[in-house]
C-alpha cells in the first residue's frame, strides 16, 4: 500500500496555464525609474537627519568637517548615478531578453500548431485506408499480411495521438483553447471513466477501489477536457503498475473538491517529481510507449479550470496524483 508521507510537488497558488503575457517594457522601465528615485532619497534623508536632528546646527558643515561632508555627498551622488546607469542597462537587457523569449515561444507554438495540422490530414487518410484493408474492404488479407497491417495501424494511432497532443499543447500555450462551461457532477464523470477502464484493468489483473463522497460533487467545467485529464491519469497509472491496483478518492476540502488517483506501481523518484509535468519529460525506464505530453496537458487543463494538479510518490511503492477543483457555487 502506498504510504501517505510522499514527497510532493505543488503548483503555485495562482496558476495560469496559458503563456503569461510579458509586461509592457515601457511600463517596466518607468516602474524601475520610480523605484530607483525613491531609493535615492534615502542618502539625502540621512544627510538631512544628521544635520537637523543629530547635530542641530549647520555649523557642523564648516571647515574640514564641511569639506568631508560635501565629499561624501558628491561620492554618494556619483555612486548613485553610476549605479543607476548600470542597473538600468541590466534591467533593460532582461526586459529585451524576456520579450525575445516570449516571441520565440509564440513562434514555436505557432510552428508546432502548423506542422501538427499538416500531419493530421494525411494521417487520417492513411489510417482510413489501413482500417479498410484490415476490415477486408479490398478483399480478405492473406495471413502473412495481417501482421504488418496491424503494426502499421498501431503506429499510425500512436502518431495520431502525438499529433493531437501537440495540437493541444499549441492551443493551450497560445491561449486559443476554448473551454465549455457545463455543470459536471464529478461522481458521474469518475464512474464513467472507471467503467471505461474496467476491461483493461481486468486484463492487467489490477483492482480498482472507489472511495467517493456521496453528496453530488458539482463543478463548472469542460466535461470533455476533464475526461481527457482523468483518462490520461488512469492510462499512466495502469502503464506503470505491474501488480496491485488503483484507488480513486473524492473528498470535499472547503471550497474545493480533491480527487486522488493512487497506484501501487513503480513510483517516481523524488528528484523526478517536478520534471514529469514538463513537456516531453519521461522518467525511469521507458519500456512503455508515450510522448511525455500527457501530464503537462493535464496540468494545463486543470489550471485553466482554476484548479491544481500535483503528484506525490515513493520510488518502488506507488504514486498518487491529486487534483483540486473549485466547487460550483450552488
Ligand atoms: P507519457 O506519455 O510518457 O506517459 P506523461 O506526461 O503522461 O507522458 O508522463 C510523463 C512521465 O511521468 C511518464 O513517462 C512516467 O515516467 C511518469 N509517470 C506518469 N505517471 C506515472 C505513474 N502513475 N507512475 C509512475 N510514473 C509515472
Amino acid at each position: 500500500m502506498v504510504k501517505s508521507a510522499y514527497p510532493s510537488i505543488h503548483t503555485p497558488d495562482a496558476p495560469s496555464a496559458a503563456m503569461p503575457a510579458v509586461p509592457n517594457p515601457r511600463r517596466l522601465m518607468s516602474q524601475f525609474n520610480i523605484a530607483f528615485s525613491l531609493m535615492s532619497i534615502i542618502p539625502l534623508l540621512i544627510c538631512c537627519y544628521l544635520i537637523t536632528v543629530k547635530f542641530f546646527t549647520i555649523n557642523v558643515l564648516q571647515g574640514l568637517n564641511g569639506f568631508y561632508f560635501l565629499l561624501a555627498v558628491v561620492i554618494a551622488l556619483l555612486g548613485l548615478l553610476v549605479g543607476r546607469v548600470v542597473i538600468r542597462e541590466i534591467f533593460q537587457r532582461l526586459v529585451e531578453t524576456n520579450t525575445k523569449l516570449d516571441r520565440l515561444n509564440r513562434m514555436q507554438a505557432h510552428f508546432v500548431n502548423n506542422v501538427a495540422h499538416e500531419f493530421r490530414t494525411p494521417l487520417t487518410i492513411v489510417k482510413g485506408a489501413l482500417d479498410n484493408l484490415n476490415d477486408g474492404l479490398h478483399g480478405a488479407l492473406a495471413q502473412e499480411q495481417t501482421e504488418p497491417v496491424e503494426m502499421c495501424r498501431r503506429e499510425i494511432n500512436r502518431l495520431r495521438r502525438l499529433v493531437d497532443d501537440l495540437l493541444d499543447i499549441a492551443h493551450i500555450e497560445s491561449g486559443k483553447i476554448k473551454l465549455s462551461q457545463e455543470e459536471v457532477v464529478l461522481q458521474e464523470l469518475l464512474s464513467s471513466i472507471s467503467q471505461l477502464f474496467t476491461g483493461l484493468l481486468k486484463e492487467h489483473g489490477l483492482t480498482l477501489t472507489m472511495d467517493v463522497l456521496e453528496a453530488p460533487a458539482r463543478v463548472t467545467a469542460d466535461r470533455d477536457r476533464l475526461h481527457q485529464v482523468f483518462v490520461n491519469l488512469f492510462n499512466n497509472a495502469m502503464k506503470f503498475t505491474p501488480q496491485g491496483g488503483l484507488t480513486l478518492r473524492l473528498r470535499r476540502e472547503g471550497q474545493m473538491y480533491r480527487i486522488e488517483l493512487e497506484d501501487t506501481g513503480r513510483g517516481i523518484a523524488e528528484e523526478d517529481l517536478d520534471r514529469i509535468f514538463d513537456k516531453f519529460e519521461r522518467v525511469g525506464s521507458q519500456e512503455s510507449e508515450g510522448s511525455g505530453l500527457g501530464l503537462p496537458i493535464a496540468r494545463d487543463i486543470v489550471e485553466l479550470h482554476h484548479g491544481r494538479l500535483w503528484a506525490e510518490s515513493m520510488l518502488g511503492q506507488g504514486s498518487r496524483f491529486i487534483i483540486q477543483l473549485p466547487a460550483s457555487a450552488s
